[in-house]
């Protein structure tokens, strides 16, 4: 197949994410990649700042992870987890159960992010449910989060960036609080958890849970937010009787400078999410993770299980390259290579601060964003970003890099310095 049968094929047939069939945007052919280098079908090789959204913390084509797929591919890839199970499966729960918030005792497996936050949802309202408490059966969440596309998942998204005004009428109603106004660094303010505090004294009795994401909210806004923010959230939570879900899709296996986002906090949820890096980039797999007495509550009901079970629960093949990649980030001192990056992109990404177009310029962790101050013509900033030989993809007014973990500081150095470069040049910027 030559480059221009594959992209015409693509263009009149593959629907890309959020993208039209009518008008479709360019889509760059890859044909192989290694390290954080994306190969293009033409030969140019581009430096990855997006890890494939958070997933590939260990770059691409990695020898260990590439030996754990292929070892498991010669046993199985796959077989049901309905009255089976695997080493892979087992291997992955026990490295999972000693790295999460050590509450947490009970695993499920599931396919995507999505799917873990609509597992997440049915968990709490069962939980409920089997509490004799039916009517709890609503969601609370903070405004710009982002918990995924799949229909309750979407529901809690953002109510203006997400896609509550296209499905009102079909989508259930939740409530939603402000974006906490404390953002990460800066001394609280107490008056920032009001709202909370209101919502729950209110309608505690129709709410099944809270659902943030801890500290750093990503596809929603890219905001850091002040930790304290979940201290109270945890107590008022407690209080009310409502439970707290964490959505550590994006912000697990080291992203903002801890193993987990709730470590900068110090409180536990009652139920948690992680997907995305799960597998280091390798293929979809997502967990959502409880406490005892949540999966006990849960199992007592009516029901007498958890309703809930996909096809390729817990596939072996994902579960294999997911405990390999734990474990090599475990052993590949992330920690500091994490600390090493934001030392970094704070920076070299500073001087952009500068520029007449951004309104700010933020770091946390491996995570370096650029808010411009109109949203920016994706096709046209894309292309600026392709010559100058690196991979960034903006969403709205936000340009943002999470490289792979193993980036090195010269590969880094390129990343930031193409990215500055376009902004300065202004391709793809609004007038
Ligand atoms: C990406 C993401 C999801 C959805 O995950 P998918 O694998 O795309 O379904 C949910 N929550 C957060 C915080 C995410 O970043």
């Amino acid at each position: 197949m030559t480059t221009k049968e594959l992209l015409d094929f693509d263009r009149d047939h593959l629907w890309h994410p959020y993208t039209s069939t009518v008008r479709p945007l360019p889509v760059y052919p890859v044909a192989s990649a290694h390290g954080v280098k994306l190969v293009l079908a033409d030969g140019r090789e581009l430096i990855d700042g997006m890890s494939s959204w958070w997933a590939a913390v260990h770059g691409y084509n990695h020898p260990v992870l590439n030996a754990a797929a292929e070892r498991q591919l010669q046993r199985m890839s796959h077989v049901m987890f309905g009255g089976l199970t695997h080493e892979p499966a087992v291997e992955l729960g026990r490295k999972l159960l000693e790295i999460l918030p050590p509450s947490m005792e009970k695993l499920f497996y599931a396919d995507s992010g999505s799917v873990a936050v609509e597992v997440a949802m049915k968990m709490a309202i069962q939980y409920w449910q089997s509490g004799g408490l039916a009517k709890k059966h609503r969601f609370a969440t903070i405004r710009s989060g982002y918990h995924g596309d799949t229909w309750h998942a979407m529901s809690v998204c953002d109510p203006v960036t997400g896609m509550h005004g296209l499905f009102s009428g079909a989508l259930p109603v939740q409530y939603f609080l402000p974006q906490p106004p404390v953002r990460f660094g800066e001394p609280w303010d107490d008056d920032a958890i009001r709202p909370l505090e209101d919502l729950l004294s209110q309608h505690a009795d129709e709410l099944a849970a809270l659902i943030l994401e801890p500290v750093v909210q990503g596809a929603g806004g890219m905001y850091f937010y002040s930790p304290q923010y979940l201290v109270r959230a945890r107590e008022l939570c407690d209080r009310h009787h409502v439970l707290l879900i964490f959505d550590e899709i994006a912000t697990g296996f080291g992203r903002t400078g801890k193993l987990f986002a709730w470590e900068w906090a110090g409180v536990e949820p009652d139920i948690m999410c992680i997907g995305k890096a799960l597998t280091g980039g390798y293929m979809t797999l997502s967990a959502v993770a409880t406490t005892e007495a949540i999966a006990s509550q849960v199992c007592s009901g009516e029901a007498g299980c958890f309703m809930h079970g996909p096809t390729f629960m817990a596939n072996p093949l994902a579960c294999a390259v997911a405990s390999a990649s734990v474990s090599l980030l475990l052993e590949s001192g992330w920690q500091e290579r994490v600390r090493r990056i934001e030392r970094q992109l704070r920076e070299e990404l500073a001087p952009a601060a500068a520029l007449p177009g951004v309104r700010e310029v933020r770091v946390l962790g491996a995570i370096g964003v650029v808010e411009m101050r109109k949203p920016v013509d994706l096709p046209r900033i894309e292309e600026a970003f392709v010559q100058a030989g690196i991979w960034v993809r903006p969403f709205g007014k936000l340009v943002y890099v999470m490289p792979p973990f193993i980036i090195s500081e010269a590969e880094l150095h390129q990343l930031t310095g193409g990215l500055l470069q376009v902004l300065e040049k202004g391709d793809g910027l609004s007038e």
